[in-house]
């Protein structure tokens, strides 16, 4: 784009404001599938059929027995903000469909071709309307039983970048499997049939119950396992089917998270059944669980993302209470023990240590007198200790609370321990604090990372390399604790990152993880130590960051948290230790 025509300010036409608006919406073959099934179950749908050629890149259709669309009102239905369920802003707080926006029909229309077929009850004869990239090309009477069939065929064909992004039809048919299992589960009075390239993927008759559902879903034997939970508390209601910790998975693919009957991807609720079950499963193994739970219409706040995936619950955190005490009651889990107030004696670190015991009382024990401490290293930005206590307990028992700590050449923490002092790198060890709270939440899945909203989420023009990284490591990005959603284009909005970040620098380190993911790799499987060992290096405090009191003893805490606490992930130490016993033949004590 030249430069004359950037200063220029236009309007842009409606096609391309659809075709921008439809990069929210829609991503990718399985969004037009949730979309159109979420219309079917409006529609008061007892039977649906959907079926996938290629993934859905090339062909989709889903086939209804719902109520219909009046011929009249075939072109409305693809309008924007064109909706038949509510009347205006104020009904949203009270929606009870999957659908109000209006949006996804005139999404899908503009980036594919698309033919509806339908009839109401009342009407003898159905009509067919036919779009191609959002232009009206025809309307005419077609016969068809009440009920309504849309095909979308060539997904993304008149937006290249998009389509380049597909992922491989295998992939895509497998995102579809994932959405229909899921709303299927929800979903048992409803028959739903799955056909993809020919081949019946899934049949699944209408049921009574979430169990018959469970069991023609995902087997006879994780039923086997599954126990009842329930509590209601506040006007929310939390209930579904969870396995016993006899019964668990290597990942959280058998765990359905629902509010409200939609499927949704919460961090805070994959958090709570992670907790419920965290002393009854051995790490790293996770139990099947389809969760259900129900909130007044105006608590859940559907407008947060156009996708509505993430719904975001007002009141997580009762909500997360009341998962957390209805899995732990209704299969009778242990609760956790106390949490320890300091952590062990890293094992890393066992040959440095005094003896067996707490490695907070060995290491940080305060010593001798601190005072003429401050002084000795005065140069530094340090900040005094807490005063001493004289009254207080002894040495031995001194917390790590009182240590204190001086930042040198704002690159080394130096602080002293019971058997000598140790200079910390600030960088080598927030790298190795990053990377193993980062793969621990990955290979748990567990969100374990809390996220940080952006005040004004940040706006990125993305490099074509950059928006491909970002396309393959979205998800893994988003476990992490980065949140950024697709904004048209070659651009995204960033609106969150993980909390324990300190050089976002307006975008600069999501931009540097992108360029190195985006480095030429083969080897699908060192994606994720790329990502890590990136994300870790980039978002690492640097050599020359001012520190204070908090964020260091944060610092030091956390790197003796992690299980490898004495190099970063390259290998360069973390820690260097000075024993007493060497100080002293150094000083010629001895
Ligand atoms: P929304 O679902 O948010 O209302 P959509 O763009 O998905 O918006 O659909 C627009 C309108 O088209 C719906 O409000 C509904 O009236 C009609 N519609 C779409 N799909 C169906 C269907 N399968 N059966 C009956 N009506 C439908
Ligand atoms: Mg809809």
């Amino acid at each position: 784009m030249g430069e004359v025509s950037q200063r220029m300010i236009r309007v842009l036409d409606n096609a391309s404001i659809d075709r921008i608006a439809a990069g929210e919406v829609i991503e990718r073959p399985a969004s037009v599938v949730k979309e159109l099934v979420e219309n079917a179950l409006d529609a008061g749908a007892g039977s649906i059929r959907i079926q996938a050629d290629e993934g859905g890149t090339a062909a989709l259709t889903v086939e209804d027995d719902g109520h219909g669309i009046h011929f009249r009102e075939l072109p409305l239905a693809f309008e924007r903000h064109a909706t038949s369920k509510i009347v205006s802003a104020a009904d949203i707080t009270q929606v009870g469909t999957f659908g109000f926006r209006g949006e996804a029909l005139a999404s899908i229309a503009s980036v594919s071709r698309v033919t509806l077929v339908s009839r109401v009850a009342d009407e003898e004869f159905g009509g067919l309307i036919r779009l191609t990239g959002g232009v009206h090309e025809r309307r005419e009477p077609a016969p068809r039983n009440p009920g309504t069939t849309i095909t979308v065929e060539d997904l993304f064909f008149n937006v290249p970048a998009r389509r380049k992004y597909l992922k491989t039809p295998p992939a895509e048919r497998k995102a579809i499997v994932g959405v229909v299992t899921a709303v299927a589960l929800a979903h048992p009075e409803v028959r739903w049939r799955l056909v993809c390239d020919g081949e019946t993927v899934l049949d699944l008759p209408p049921v009574e119950s979430l169990t018959d559902r469970v069991r023609d879903v995902l087997g006879g034997e994780v039923t086997a396992h599954l126990a009842r939970f329930s509590r209601e508390e506040g006007g929310i209601a939390v209930g579904g089917l969870a396995s016993k910790p006899t019964y668990t998975r290597p990942n959280r693919t058998q765990q359905y998270l629902y509010v409200n009957r939609r499927p949704v991807r919460s961090p805070a609720l994959a958090q709570a059944v992670f907790q419920a079950y965290r002393e009854s499963v051995p790490p790293g193994r996770h139990p099947a669980v389809v969760l259900f739970i129900e909130v007044p219409a105006p608590e859940v706040d559907v407008n947060v993302h156009p996708a509505k995936t993430e719904v975001r619950l007002l009141l997580e955190r009762s909500v997360f209470s009341l998962v957390l005490g209805a899995l732990r009651d209704g299969l009778g889990l242990r609760d956790a023990p106390r949490p320890t107030a300091t952590p062990d004696l890293p094992a890393a670190l066992a040959g440095l240590a005094a003896a067996e015991g707490d490695y907070l009382r060995h290491h940080f024990g305060s010593g001798d007198d601190d005072s003429g401490q401050g002084r000795l290293f005065g140069a530094a930005a340090s900040v005094p200790a807490e005063p001493a206590d004289a009254d207080g307990p002894v040495a031995e028992d001194a917390p790590l609370r009182s240590a204190p700590f001086w930042q040198l050449h704002r690159t080394y923490i130096l602080t002293q321990i019971k058997g000598g002092l140790v200079l910390i790198d600030q960088h080598n060890s927030h790298e190795r604090i990053l990377y193993n709270e980062a793969k621990r939440a990955l290979a748990e899945g567990a969100y374990a990372i809390p996220v940080q909203q952006l005040l004004f989420p940040v706006h990125m023009e993305l490099t074509p390399d950059q928006v491909q990284a970002f396309q393959i490591h979205k998800e893994r990005l988003g476990e992490l604790g980065f949140v950024i959603q697709p904004f048209g284009g070659q651009s995204v909005l960033v609106q969150g990152i993980p909390s324990s970040l300190r050089n976002w620098e307006d975008g600069r380190l999501l931009r540097d993880i992108l360029d190195d993911l985006g480095e030429g790799r083969d080897d699908p499987n060192a994606d994720d130590e790329a990502l890590l060992a990136s994300f870790a290096c980039h978002g690492a405090i640097r050599a020359g960051a001012l520190l204070t009191l908090p964020e260091m003893q944060n610092l030091v805490d956390r790197l003796f948290a992690t299980d490898l606490p004495l190099s970063c992930p390259h290998g360069r130490p973390t820690l260097i230790q000075f024993t007493l016993a060497e100080l002293e033949k150094r000083f010629g004590r001895s």
